[in-house]
């Protein structure tokens, strides 16, 4: 059966709003994904039917609302092939990395390396810079070739005896890439590192295996995923989480607390200092329940039509750059126009209401190593059609014409 967009479209409430007076074309995805009926309502029902605070109650409600809690956990662990004790709800994927970091950076020495790409989001980048400007750590940065590929000769050739960490993206938040996660791992295990993947874009658009992958850590964040803000997922495998001092102190990450001494919680509730993001946690595993209800291939095959069709359309306009055309990538249109700012073609495609990004993307070294200081995205997901895909083309076909 053909995926319908239409029907998948009349779930999300705000995709029937208009931007200046023009039905609006949300072509913003990767940055944040709007949200369908079943997450909003996942949410409302339990502020409106069941909430307390998680954990320390002896009463009904509060057993309730640790039951959907720690029931969205067995969601998370289910949709990445993982056990419950493996998944820490963070308050999104920068959070998750930034915990991995600081939790690693106290066994490392001045002169370990941690090997990076050009194509890394800055959530995986600064927090591995912390590492280097505290403790001397080296970071090592895999170039990306022109199409926007990962060069692997050249990760290859960085790898070595000191490398303790490989910390890669699995999909490029601009470039659309798609990195081979199961492939890389096998090359950082091999130099006996330790892998983490930032799988902020590609949990959105593919089914992911952890397991499979065999990564030692995997992150990403909800509101991307459908769901809402203000939650992420930290996947550690169980004995890496258990080596990990906690990231934040307070209360439910302890063992027993006394005046001279503490002792701390296994994970994942070391890792969940203070009351967690209980509502969200709820919404997020209810995005999972509602993508699992869909064909994902279908998805997949849906969106990559939707690009395609942006792509064709655009051959041969001499006045476009597009930034990222590797073999394998997701639905991701990274773009300059020819005597034009992003932020100003952005503004006017607003005009017709379309919204992308415009900006560096929290990608600056790529961003220098394609020689621009800003590109637009226009991102698909799976409540966009081909008739938005062809109003966006138009849109920047006008836009261009006010700078040609
Ligand atoms: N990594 C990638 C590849 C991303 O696209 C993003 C979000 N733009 C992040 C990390 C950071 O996610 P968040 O801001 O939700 O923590």
């Amino acid at each position: 059966m053909a995926f319908d967009a239409e029907a998948i479209r009349a779930e999300f409430p705000i995709l029937q709003r208009q931007v200046h007076g023009r039905p609006l074309v949300y072509l913003d995805s990767a940055a944040s994904a709007q949200k369908p009926r079943a997450v909003i309502a996942a949410m409302t029902h339990a502020m409106e039917h069941s909430y307390a605070n998680v954990h320390r109650g002896l009463h009904t409600l509060a057993n309730e609302t640790t039951d959907a809690y720690e029931g969205a956990r067995q969601k998370v662990a289910a949709f990445l092939g993982a056990e419950p004790s493996e998944i820490v709800f963070t308050k999104g994927g920068t959070e998750a990395v930034n915990l991995v970091a600081a939790g690693i950076g106290t066994f490392l020495q001045a002169g370990d390396e941690v090997v990076l790409s050009e194509m890394e989001h800055h959530a995986n980048i600064v927090p591995w810079h912390f590492l280097r400007e505290r403790k001397g750590v080296v970071l090592k940065w895999v170039r990306v070739t022109d199409d926007g590929q990962l060069d692997l000769g050249h990760f290859q050739s960085l790898l070595g005896p000191r490398t303790r960490v490989v910390a890669l993206s699995h999909m490029s938040n601009v470039l659309g890439t798609i990195n081979d996660a199961k492939d890389l791992a096998r090359m950082a295990h091999e130099a006996g590192a330790l892998v983490l993947f930032d799988g902020c874009q590609a949990i959105v658009h593919r089914p992911v295996d952890v397991k499979d992958i065999d990564a030692d850590f995997y992150v990403f964040s909800g509101h991307k995923l459908y769901g809402p803000t203000g939650i992420g997922i930290l996947y550690g495998k169980a004995e890496k989480l258990a080596a990990l001092p906690p990231y934040q102190g307070g209360g439910e990450m302890i063992g027993t607390v006394s005046q001279d001494q503490i002792t701390y919680a296994d994970p994942p509730h070391r890792f969940e200092a203070g009351t967690p993001p209980i509502l969200e946690a709820i919404g997020l595993g209810a995005a999972i329940d509602w993508i699992g209800a869909l064909d994902r291939e279908a998805v997949a095959q849906h969106e990559h039509a939707l690009y395609a069709r942006v792509r064709e359309r655009l051959n041969g306009a001499n006045w476009l750059r597009v930034i990222g055309e590797a073999p394998a990538k997701g639905a991701i249109l990274s773009f300059t126009v020819d005597g034009a700012h992003a932020h100003d073609v952005a503004q006017i495609l607003d005009r017709y209401g379309v919204a992308v990004r415009a900006g560096t993307h929290c990608a600056e070294p790529l961003m220098r190593r394609f020689g621009v200081t800003s590109s637009a995205r226009a991102s698909f997901a799976l409540y966009n059609t081909l008739e938005e895909a062809d109003a966006f083309v138009d849109a920047l076909t006008k836009a261009q014409a006010f700078f040609a």
